[in-house]
């Protein structure tokens, strides 16, 4: 595991500027969340720390490397996005092994790693599955195996919850903590809901237009916010 320094960063697409000066650090092991309405560059940042956004200003350091020039595959991150992404013609099984195999790792630890994510992740009876034949929570579990089975310095999750029902959001809200509290991977989570930045976070960086407004624990925001804005954003219901 690893802290995330993200300092002084700024991202201009062309000459539009959607980040301005963001310093905040993640501790290690600590669960973020960047929490703020559509629009105000969350995602941007995120991609950012995985490298699949050029930096426009500033440096991002995961450990003791600055990053800003290294591909996504050298950074020791995995991510998991709002669509899955999944392989469709892949199973279950597939799936996870893929990115290990991609980089030759021995088949006896890929078969271990995708075998204990699966445990964790309640996914051993649809092992030979594939993407089509599962529901939504499946598949989104499919997508945290991938990621588990990398056994990266860092998570990373856009969104990962916004394509399923309430009932279900609710549900792997609490397996996503749980997860965390497990493996205690260091964990920058972006989300636009302030009911889930409030109940998952250790830690909460709330952002508007390229800023951060502020950054503190959930109770310490709810009860001292900044400024109008937090106090609207947190305090209202999702
Ligand atoms: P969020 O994830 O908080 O909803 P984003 O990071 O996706 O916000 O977007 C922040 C801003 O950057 C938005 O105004 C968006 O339109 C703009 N933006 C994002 N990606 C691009 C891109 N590839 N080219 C131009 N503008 C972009
Ligand atoms: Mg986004």
């Amino acid at each position: 595991m690893a802290q995330v320094a993200i300092s002084n960063v700024a991202k201009a697409f062309g000459t539009v500027k959607v980040l301005h000066d963001v310093s905040v650090d993640i501790p290690d092991g600590q669960f973020v969340v960047l929490v703020g309405p559509s629009g105000c560059g969350k995602s941007t940042l995120l991609r950012m720390v995985a490298g699949l956004e050029t930096i426009s200003g500033g440096t991002i350091a995961i450990g003791e490397r600055v990053v800003n020039h290294l591909p996504p595959a050298k950074r020791d991150i995995a991510m998991v996005f709002q669509n899955y992404a999944l392989y469709p013609h892949k199973t279950v099984e597939q799936n996870m092994a893929f990115a290990l195999k991609l980089r030759k790792t021995d088949p006896a630890v890929i078969a271990e790693r995708v075998k204990r994510a699966a445990d964790i992740l309640d996914l051993n009876p649809y092992l030979k599955r594939y993407p089509r034949q599962l529901s939504g929570g499946q598949r989104q579990r499919v997508a945290m195996g991938r990621a588990i089975v990398r056994n990266p310095q860092v998570f990373l999750f856009d969104e990962p919850l916004s394509n399923l029902d309430a009932k279900l959001r609710v549900q792997m809200r609490t397996e996503i903590k749980e997860l965390h509290q497990r493996l205690k991977t260091t964990t920058i989570y972006v989300t636009h809901d302030q009911i889930e930045a409030m109940t998952m976070a250790d830690k909460i960086v709330v952002m508007r237009d390229g800023r951060i407004e502020q950054v503190g624990a959930p109770l310490e925001l709810f009860d001292r916010p900044a400024n109008l804005f937090v106090a609207g954003f947190i305090g209202s219901p999702s």
